[in-house]
């Protein structure tokens, strides 16, 4: 590393220790030492410090200590021929400022100041999750960290397409002599926010560390490391969050300290700076840990090379572009050419498998008039039918491949779906119009990803699309009756119709011991993976993450432990499971990952369970809240009392069923008990506890587990009558 920029980041380092210094001493002053600090939602306290210096912060008095520990990371500037030490000071110093800058922003909290305007802030534990999720089923492929600015607007609005085109999820921030790069994506109309993947962290340099805060917790929550372990912390953050920064417009010495930061904890950085490179192996994941780019139209591509993130872009012939990062972005109605169905006009979209030589491969018919014969503003009638034939599909696959619909429309930059079946919702900006992009492209659409994504089960692929009044609501009872015999199937699917159940062991990228066992009646517990989803994908992928597992020799039916699933997860955990039950929250139960949608707990007072969801950011009776109960459930391990679910599990005939099932369910969040309302008072019935739903507490009954079993005697919830669960 050069002189120059190691005495950067050394000097960078200094400046910062000495604001956190100053503004910490003025918080201890100002609100005394125990004044509580710390960032909204999440179980990791100040992440940096929990993770890299094994500290839990929750008072100014802590922040102080972990303060004194950075500034014993700050080298002294070595004299002008000791220079060799250059990248070990340089990257101490970088610890040194990135901890020191956490303390900072976790100040700001404490005086209100933040979040600032149009940032989101700290990433909360819950927003990790969901992140997670998608880069590990590949929706996002990296993170990149656009800290600065571009040469203007126009530019700025380039590199960061360049990103979503790769489904890149981009954090831009920081700004150079007064502008930001969040302020040139905003004069350019970019959209920002989670879902167009694309999230302002702040307008300063510091606000960074809201992103390497980030990243570290990954370790934590997904890889199951022990807070402290700083070597294993770093080296799951190098290894398995492929990160980047791209270092836009300007360095300044805090800006200098804070990419060392980065650097250290194995992010590398791309400028278009004129700065000596460093090439190091060790650091980073390759090589490369501080590379130059000067063309902007490059560093994109040069900044994928140097962390080695492999995309997979798919090439669909239309005149927008198409990748995952646009999915959440939304069509307003200002922003609007046209828009289908919802509650403007009637529509449906239904996938049906034909036979072979009912299917001509590639064909699209639009039966109705196209986009050029509608007028600005209109809303039309819509009628998509995918028909899809193959030597490996079945009926099985329809619904899959069919919810698969609006992941793809939405995927065109321009082009906005919501729902599915007979309640779909379709808008087309201008700009997509303005564009060329056709109802036609649809089809198009549909039939590359179908083939892309799907080829392993589908052989051919032909779209129609009506856009006639008369012709949509002749079809619409068809669909529908199609709908109902296929719930029906499902329906009738039980763990003891099948031999076979599946692994799923997508999430082993993030928590390498950890194995989802998936069968009928219990989803993976992302909620993204039903036993027929795991069957498609191995037919897809056989030597994938979804592996069929007999399920061998029963040793106990009641709790569901079988001799091929221990063998199956034995093998697969590294060895650390060697049992495990698919019925019991109590008795070796089911690894968790992170990515739960929600979390089964004992609630010993009760003699029964709560059951959270991860939106749900409220006390509960267990005395935890969800990012507090998750860090004790993730990480690849099991935790008898504690269970990470898919959210329909809760409704399963087969949910804890070993453990006593659905009646042993005290308290869940208002928002969940009403999302499931319906099914849970179908299971209810089933189980002959008709009026269960109504005694189940939620957070608006108490969050207290005193007060829990004073409602639950009064209401006479039947968990209280049950044998002991402990
Ligand atoms: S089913 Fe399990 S392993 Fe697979 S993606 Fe979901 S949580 Fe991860």
């Amino acid at each position: 590393m050069s002189k120059v920029v190691a005495g950067l980041m050394v000097k960078g380092a200094r400046v910062v220790l000495d604001d956190a210094e100053a503004l910490l001493k003025k918080a201890i002053n100002e609100k005394g030492s125990i004044a509580k600090i710390g960032f909204p939602e999440t179980a990791f306290y100040l992440p940096l410090a929990n993770a890299l210096l094994g500290l839990e912060i929750k008072t100014l008095a802590d922040a102080d200590k972990a303060l004194s520990t950075a500034k014993t990371l700050i080298p002294a500037i070595p004299s002008e021929e000791k220079w060799d030490t250059y990248l070990k000071d340089g990257l101490n110093s970088g610890v040194a400022a990135i901890l020191a800058e956490e303390i900072i922003c976790a100040l700001r909290y404490l005086y209100g100041e933040e979040p600032q305007p149009d940032c989101p802030g700290f990433f909360s534990d819950t927003i990790l999750r969901a992140l997670g999720i998608q880069l590990v089923d590949g929706r996002i492929s990296g993170i990149g960290v656009i800290l600065g600015k571009a040469p203007d607007a126009k530019t700025a609005v380039e590199i960061v397409r360049d990103l979503q085109k790769r489904n890149i999820l981009t954090l831009v921030g920081g700004s150079v002599d007064g502008v930001s790069i969040i302020d040139q994506l905003k004069e350019g109309g970019l959209q920002m926010g989670l879902e167009s993947y694309v999230v302002p962290f702040g307008r300063d340099t510091i606000s960074v560390v809201y992103v390497l805060n980030f990243a570290i917790r990954a370790a934590l929550t997904f890889g199951g490391i022990k807070a402290g372990n700083t070597k294993a912390c770093v080296d799951y953050v190098r290894e398995r969050v492929p990160a980047f920064v791209l270092l836009l417009g300007g360095v300044d010495e805090v800006k200098a300290a804070t990419g060392a930061g980065a650097l250290a904890a194995g992010v590398p950085i791309i400028t278009d700076l004129d700065l000596p490179e460093v090439r190091v192996p060790g650091v980073c994941a390759h090589e490369e840990c501080l590379v130059k780019e000067s063309d902007h139209k490059k560093i994109v591509q040069k900044a994928i090379e140097a962390r080695g993130i492999k995309i997979k872009v798919a090439k669909v012939p239309i005149p927008v572009p198409f990748s995952a990062a646009f999915e959440g972005e939304r069509v307003r109605k200002a922003d609007m050419y046209v828009q289908f169905g919802g509650k403007y006009s009637p529509a449906f979209e239904y996938l049906k498998m034909k036979k072979s030589d009912e299917v001509e491969d590639g064909h699209i018919d639009v039966i109705g008039p196209e986009i050029d014969l509608m007028k600005e503003g209109d809303s039309v009638p819509l009628g998509i039918v995918v028909e899809v034939a193959g030597r490996k599909m079945s009926v099985d696959f329809e619904p899959i491949l069919e919810r698969q619909i609006h992941k793809f429309l939405n995927y065109a930059m321009g082009v906005f779906h919501m729902g599915q079946r007979d309640m779909n919702w379709v808008r087309i900006s201008k700009e997509a119009h303005k564009a060329g992009f056709k109802i036609h492209h649809i089809g198009e659409i549909l039939i590359a990803k179908l083939h892309d994504e799907y080829g392993a089960i589908v052989d051919k692929v032909q779209v129609k699309i009506y856009t006639k009044e008369a012709d949509v609501k002749k079809l619409i009872p068809e669909a529908k009756s199609s709908f109902d015999s296929r719930d029906e199937r499902l329906a009738g699917m039980t763990d003891e119709s099948v031999d076979t159940f599946y692994s799923c062991t997508l999430c082993q990228s993030f928590a390498p011991d950890h194995v989802c066992i998936v069968s009928p009646e219990r989803l993976g517990l992302c909620g993204a993976y039903s036993w027929l989803d795991a069957k498609a994908a191995h037919e897809i992928t056989p030597t994938g993450g979804n592996q069929p597992i007999k399920k061998g020799k029963v040793i106990d039916e009641k709790k569901g432990i079988w001799e091929g699933v221990n063998k199956f997860v034995y093998d697969n955990s590294h060895q650390k499971t060697s049992e495990m039950t698919v019925y019991s929250l109590m008795e070796s139960p089911m690894t968790s990952c992170g990515c739960f949608e929600c979390i089964v707990a004992i609630v010993p007072e009760a003699n029964g369970v709560m059951v959270v969801n991860r939106e749900y950011s409220g006390e509960t009776p267990a005395g935890m809240k969800f990012t507090t109960l998750a860090s004790t459930v993730g990480g690849g391990s099991q935790t008898p009392g504690f269970l990470g679910v898919g959210r329909l599990y809760i409704t399963s005939k087969k949910f804890i069923s070993s453990d006593g099932g659905l009646a042993r369910i005290v308290w869940m969040p208002k928002e969940l008990k009403e999302a499931l309302a319906d099914r849970l008072k179908k299971r209810c019935v089933e189980i002959g506890q008709g009026d269960l739903f109504e005694r189940i507490a939620d957070e608006t009954v108490t969050t207290d587990a005193a007060k829990l079993v004073e409602y639950l005697q009064k209401v006479g919830h039947p968990a209280l009558s049950m044998p002991p669960m402990m």
